[in-house]
């Protein structure tokens, strides 16, 4: 298809004529040699497509942009992700040793009734003697600010 377009350019323009006295002019030529006048641009096909494709792309490289900022504005964050993260950090207030803190990769979260998040799961950390425990906990978490992980979260261990 570039081929063609550029053979298409390459094909000599011969003369054309002044749209005011007729005579004969360069093509390209911006004045009439005979009258003076300003020439209109010249519209051949090659100039036309040209144009096309430049305002095709032109449209294109603003679409797809505006798209790609779109897309990053609409992609909110999952409401569950900030529920384990507000249900962790939550659980780690209440451990004598938070930073022994181990959670699972896979947590059990599910949407209640009213909206809230219940964040069943478990917690192994170190109790006071240093040995490693495993906690149940059940969390109920009011997810307030998704993008801030801002929550209203009540937690229960039961061991
Ligand atoms: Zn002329």
């Amino acid at each position: 298809m570039f081929k063609l377009f550029t053979k298409k350019n390459d094909k000599p323009q011969k003369e054309r004529k002044c749209p005011k006295c007729l005579g004969e002019v360069p093509s390209g030529a911006t004045k009439c040699k005979h009258c003076g006048s300003k020439l209109p641009l010249e519209l051949t096909k090659s100039n036309v497509i040209a144009t096309v494709i430049v305002i095709f792309f032109v449209i294109w490289a603003v679409v797809s942009c505006s798209k790609s900022v779109d897309e990053a504005a609409k992609q909110p964050k999952d409401p569950k992700d900030t529920a384990r993260t507000c249900a962790k950090y939550e659980v780690k207030a209440m451990l004598k040793s938070p930073k022994s803190a181990e959670f699972p990769w896979d947590m059990n979260i599910n949407m209640t009734e009213d909206g809230k998040y219940a964040v069943l799961s478990y917690v192994d950390s170190q109790n006071s003697f240093g040995a490693m425990l495993r906690t149940n906990f059940l969390c109920t978490v009011k997810v307030l600010d998704v993008d801030n992980f801002k929550c209203e979260t009540k937690c229960i261990f039961n061991e």
